[in-house]
């Protein structure tokens, strides 16, 4: 709880911050909405979460004639948490042998790291966990990985040469083979506008498929919340070509743009399974909307 305050700290200055000193006046009139609307802008949360936000806000002071300064941001944040809630939605992997989590996203989004922090995750509960080099584009990915993976005692499936999807087609089959309970397949990252590597990375997903028809049992999109709204786009475009089934947003840590969630939240909802707080390997969480909101307004 105390790390993620501070894993959120920017985004927390940005809008809890800020927000103490609007609702000091203890009223909830025409001149608080418009100065909360530039705090939420601001945060990332975007136009149309803002004015769900806004709406709710003014709709609960009116009922609950809303009148301190506590009442109100107590109407705020549960306005947020119940607006962030859907996406809290923890991953099962231990519902079915072995677990395929096909990874993706773009470049320096947080793909190979978040890998790190989720096979040492997945590990800590117990569970084996095979990585599958499917970034095939960057030599120094793979390396990156496969480092990774002997520093840690992980096995990586790679090859010198081949396809992303033959690799992981040959990751799944290994970790059948050897009873494991997690297979992380990492892919080359890449924009949504290389729409010839969209297609490229729904047919590592159809390869997938092949290798276990149940599989891809998790679609994860990393994205980097400094991104800001930016990242919708990415998650839509994604979710056309792979049908994302869930979301890790990265480095929190790092932005004052953590409302993105939000704008997620009204505009392409998908579960946030992780969020990544910082560059180590145990700065990774579950995304609980109660702590999540908490620590923004805290
Ligand atoms: P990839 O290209 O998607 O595989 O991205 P990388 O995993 O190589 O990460 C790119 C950079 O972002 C590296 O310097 C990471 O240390 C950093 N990074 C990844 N996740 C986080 C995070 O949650 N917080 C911070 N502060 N940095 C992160």
């Amino acid at each position: 709880r105390y790390r993620l305050k501070s894993g959120l700290s920017r985004t927390r200055a940005q809008f809890g911050g800020r927000l103490k000193s609007l609702f000091s006046r203890g009223t909830v009139d025409e001149q608080l909405l418009e100065e909360l609307e530039a705090v939420l802008l601001t945060s990332d949360v975007g136009l149309d979460a803002t004015q769900h936000l806004l709406y709710q806000l003014k709709a609960r002071a009116k009922r609950d004639k809303l009148a301190t300064p506590e009442a109100i941001q107590k109407a705020l944040s549960d306005a947020m948490y119940e607006l962030l809630q859907p996406l809290e939605e923890a991953l099962d992997v231990q519902s079915h042998k072995p677990f395929v989590i096909m990874i993706a996203g773009v470049n320096g989004a947080g793909k190979t790291t978040s890998i790190g922090k989720l096979a040492k995750h997945f590990q800590a509960q117990g569970l084996s966990v095979l990585l599958a080099a499917g970034d095939t584009f960057r030599a120094a990915a793979r390396e990156q990985l496969q480092t990774w993976g002997e520093r840690n005692k992980v096995t990586v499936i790679a090859q010198q040469s081949g396809d992303s999807a033959a690799v992981i087609f040959d990751a799944i089959a290994a970790a059948r083979a050897r009873g494991i309970d997690v297979v992380l397949a990492d892919t080359a990252g890449r924009l949504p506008t290389q729409l010839h590597l969209m297609d490229e990375i729904a047919k590592v997903r159809r390869v997938i498929q092949k290798a276990d028809p149940s599989a891809p049992h998790e679609t994860l999109l990393v994205i980097d919340a400094s991104f800001g709204q930016n990242s919708l786009q990415q998650v839509m475009a994604f979710d056309k070509a792979i049908k994302v089934s869930g979301l890790v947003l990265t480095k929190l840590d790092g932005t004052a743009k953590g409302g993105v969630v939000a704008a997620i939240a009204r505009q392409c909802p998908k579960p946030v399974r992780y969020i990544g707080v910082g560059e180590g390997i145990d700065d990774l969480r579950p995304f609980h909307a109660r702590d999540f909101v908490d620590a923004l307004f805290e």
